[in-house]
């Protein structure tokens, strides 16, 4: 995708949207069944999508990258989700992965790795999550030990999205794992494949198919030592938590885009479906169902995008994402159970979207925060900025 000099923001913005709307429609949904329900990894959709930039919607345009905003790039998550959800996950660990790089990083880690990012040549995603902890981050057990200019690492991470196709991952180790607070002693390393990097299994899941989701282990895993990020041990846990803030925003999108999806898959089948003699849209019970699921939707896409340009503004805004990824994934999940019911027997049909809505919604509420620990944020938040 490339704009002229000239473009507004918002040209811009339409002109993308729209450019992604042809993808979505004539290389996307007529594929979604097959690829989700024999969980095939759509290598085709994935070279589409680097020919369309979008491996590099939020690298800076300097380094090759789209340079978009996250109110923008919020909405490709949106449209993406309402489609086929896993498409959106192929980017977005992968631009936090950028995003890491290209706040924390050093002038020569920016220049060697966001041009290759942004053309997808290099991508992946973010190992934190390991067997034994994910909400608790700093209690990790994977250690880098330093040896002459080489950081050798050993351990096991789990539920690493893109680990499998993709090359490369921001991976969260333990520096110093005596260090008190833990976090003091925790790094981030850009660890491209290699001898040592072992991808044990890619794990089978509800839900969200077709996307490749992992167990790793690493033995003697060797990552030189300019690929820490930043080039300062003891970062690690900030930058990667600074990342998040864009992570949430993108759950929080996808979300939006789910319950969109069950919203109109609902709003078509109520008007089709016949019972008693009438449209099942014509009684009350319906319509009390597609009044909620409608209203939710609109709730959830206010704060997405205020979320979103509270983010552009360089405002401090872990309330907001966190508000927002509460909001529009629980609303994801309330509206694929509705559409189910509205669906009636229909609706636990694999021929039929919502039962994939249904599985994909889930794991939303459990990404990049659970819905327990946003709930947490942002009462923490609203009492810290309300102290008497
Ligand atoms: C399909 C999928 C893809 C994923 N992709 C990635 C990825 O690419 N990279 C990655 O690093 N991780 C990934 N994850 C992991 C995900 O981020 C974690 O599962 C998530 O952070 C929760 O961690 P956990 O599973 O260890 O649960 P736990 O931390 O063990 O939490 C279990 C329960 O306890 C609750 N809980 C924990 N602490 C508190 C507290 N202080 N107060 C109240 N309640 C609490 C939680 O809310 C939850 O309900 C993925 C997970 C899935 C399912």
């Amino acid at each position: 995708m490339t704009t002229t000099p000239h473009t507004t923001d918002q040209e811009q913005e339409n002109m993308i949207l729209d450019m992604l709307d042809k993808f979505l429609a004539a290389e996307v949904k007529p594929h979604v069944q097959h690829l989700e329900h024999n969980d095939i990894y759509p290598t085709e959709i994935v070279e589409h999508m680097k020919a369309l930039g979008l491996f590099g919607c939020t690298i800076a345009p300097e380094y090759g990258g789209l340079g978009l905003s996250t109110t923008t790039y919020a909405k490709i998550i949106e449209r993406m989700s309402s489609v086929w959800m896993s498409i959106s996950g192929i980017i977005n660990s992968h631009l936090i992965m950028a995003m890491a790089v290209q706040r924390f990083g050093t002038p020569e880690q920016k220049s060697h790795y966001l041009p290759r990012f942004a053309r997808g040549e290099l991508r992946g995603g973010i190992g934190l999550t390991e067997p034994d902890c994910g909400t608790d981050l700093q209690a990790i057990r994977t250690v880098a030990k330093l040896e002459g200019d080489t950081y050798v690492v050993n351990g096991s991470k789990m539920w690493i999205t893109n680990s499998q196709q993709g090359n490369c991952l921001a991976l969260l180790v333990k520096t110093d794992p005596k260090a008190s607070p833990a976090h003091k002693g925790m790094s981030l390393l850009i660890a491209e494949k290699g001898p040592g990097f072992i991808v044990s299994k890619k794990l089978d899941k509800l839900g969200y198919k077709g996307i490749d989701t992992c167990a790793l282990s690493f033995e003697n895993y060797r990552v030189p030592a300019d690929r820490l990020i930043g080039g300062v041990e003891g970062r690690g846990l900030q930058q990667v938590l600074g990342g998040l803030e864009l992570g949430r925003i993108n759950v929080a999108a996808r979300g939006l885009g789910v319950a969109q999806a069950a919203l109109d898959e609902a709003v078509v089948y109520a008007q089709q479906r016949k019972t008693f003699g009438k449209p099942i849209a014509e009684h009350q019970a319906i319509q009390l169902k597609l009044g909620e699921m409608a209203t939710r939707t609109q709730a959830a896409r206010l704060l997405v995008y205020a979320a979103a340009q509270a983010y552009d503004k360089g405002e401090r805004c872990d309330m907001e994402a966190g508000m927002a990824k509460y909001f529009a994934t629980e609303a994801a999940q309330e509206n694929s159970l509705e559409a189910m019911r509205i669906f009636g027997g229909y609706g636990y049909s694999k021929e039929y979207n919502v039962e994939r809505l249904y599985r994909d919604s889930p794991l939303l509420l459990i990404g990049e925060g659970t819905n327990e620990l946003q709930r947490l944020i942002i009462a923490k938040q609203l009492l810290e900025r309300n102290r008497i």
